[in-house]
């Protein structure tokens, strides 16, 4: 690998070592907030880089003849970008930017899919103009512009699915419905186009097997027509959608046990059909969490309730918010169900009834309201686990406030992660392993990732 530049002194400096003393990922976490920032209340978030890797090996043995395609949308961290890269899963890009940002993180075009239904034109060409051929359409007219920028395109028929079980419907938006499925394979045979798969997605944050169960039996129908009308289909796309989290943990395993077994009902191994998935959500979810500091706080002593007695109720401003990094708290059923004071070590200590808002000017930026907290004062922090998706990745400028550092950690021991001195890669490792010693740096950083068997080797330098 290309070596970049060096580290600058105050780089170097925000780079710390921690005992590692059998610290927990949590513990690490809070060591974090007072080593990292004692003067600075900017939120940050710490990303567990084991956590992509476990659940890539979970991915693996659960669905192992579904190839992923990360969706970028979800969170195009670099480090995130080179680790998945690294453990060999392809991309799913949305746009010509996150084309531009896989490309310039060293992806192939030959890994991604170009997984948007309604593409500006000029996208189209980016495409075509860098190799990016397998993209996805649901309308005719989808189809004449692909026609025109990108003829040689390898097309996937989108199809709309019953997502009336997920947290974030999609089917209303995107993917043609049953009976307009002849209509749009006719007009791509006359117009020379050739369509080489199906793609669904059943919503994100899918509750239901029996969604992909439906749509995986949908698509065999149009495999089944496409031959009909003398297209060769030889790929299918199940999307996304897996969680893995709070109500979700174990849904994983039994969604793939659903999910195995219609493949191997309408797409045996035997068809020859290749199988793809679009995972967003599930490989960052649980890697990322967010420390937001209480920047101001107002006591509302005399709040009323229903039976006329009168109680405290705090409100706390914190560093982050709907507008910054939090947006996707609004996807949310329940209150933020990962939220944790960190002071709170005292579990008989009184709790307050609190309101939690944003630090922006709008009362739309409010990230919870009668959340029980033990009381916190200015200058204190709070940590939301499970931060992962659609959090960095839909900042604003809004308000202009600043967005939220990384900082990267490994669990320890890691039977996965390995530091790398020197690195094979590039030979510019600036940092000596220390036993014992937990790292962590800033995310651009992170520069060479590369899979040994099950483990990947991590530099920087
Ligand atoms: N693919 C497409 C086309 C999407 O729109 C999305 C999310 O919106 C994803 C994949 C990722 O979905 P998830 O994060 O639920 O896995």
């Amino acid at each position: 690998m290309e070596r970049k530049r060096q580290l600058t002194i105050e780089e170097r400096q925000t780079i710390i070592t921690l005992k590692n003393g059998g610290l927990s990922y949590r513990e690490t976490v809070k060591k974090v907030m007072v080593s990292v920032s004692p003067d600075n209340e900017e939120p940050f978030y710490v990303l567990n880089l084991d956590s992509l890797l476990k659940r890539h090996l979970r991915w693996i043995t659960n669905l192992p003849r579904v190839k992923p395609f990360y969706a970028m949308k979800c969170n195009n961290t670099p480090a995130v970008v080179r680790m998945l890269m690294a453990l060999g899963i392809g991309f799913d890009c949305a746009s010509k930017a996150e084309i531009q940002h896989a490309l310039s993180l060293g992806a192939t075009p030959d890994k991604m899919v170009y997984a948007h239904t309604t593409k500006p034109l000029s996208h189209i060409r980016y495409a075509c103009t860098h190799g990016v051929d397998v993209m996805t359409f649901d309308s005719e007219d989808e189809l004449l512009k692909i026609s025109l920028c990108h003829s040689q395109a390898k097309l996937i028929l989108r199809i709309a699915t019953d997502d009336s079980k997920s947290l974030v419907r999609l089917s209303t938006k995107f993917g043609a419905r049953m009976a307009s499925v002849g209509k749009l394979l006719e007009q791509a045979g006359e117009l020379g186009l050739e369509v080489i798969g199906v793609s669904f997605h059943v919503g994100s944050g899918c509750t239901s097997s029996l969604a992909y169960k439906k749509a995986i039996a949908d698509a065999r129908l149009v495999f089944d027509m496409a031959s009909l009308l003398g297209f060769q289909m030889k790929l299918l796309d199940i999307g996304g959608g897996f969680s893995a989290i709070g109500d979700f943990q174990d849904k994983f395993e039994e969604f793939s046990g659903v999910i195995n077994e219609a493949l191997d009902k309408f797409f045996p191994p035997d068809s020859g059909v290749e199988i793809i998935a679009e995972p967003g959500r599930y490989y960052v979810e649980s890697a990322f969490t967010l420390a937001v500091n209480v920047m101001a706080k107002r006591v509302v002593a005399n709040e009323v309730d229903e039976q006329n007695s009168t109680y405290k109720m705090i409100m706390y401003y914190i560093t982050d918010g709907v507008y910054g990094s939090m947006s996707c708290i609004t996807f949310l059923v329940d209150d933020i169900p990962y939220l944790s004071s960190p002071q709170a070590v005292d579990g008989s200590e009184p709790r307050y009834p609190s309101v939690i808002w944003g630090p922006t000017c709008d009362s739309i930026d409010k990230i919870t309201e009668n959340y029980w907290l033990p009381e916190l004062h200015v200058g204190e922090w709070l940590l939301i686990d499970n931060m992962g998706a659609y959090s960095v990745s839909q900042v604003s400028d809004f308000n202009s406030f600043e967005r939220a550092r990384f900082y990267f950690s490994r669990s320890s021991p890691s039977p996965f992660l390995h530091f790398r001195f020197p690195c094979s890669l590039c030979s510019g490792c600036q940092f000596e392993p220390a036993g014992g010693l937990q790292l962590f740096w800033q995310e651009t950083e992170i520069l060479c990732v590369e899979m040994t068997g099950l483990s990947l080797s991590l530099c920087t330098y």
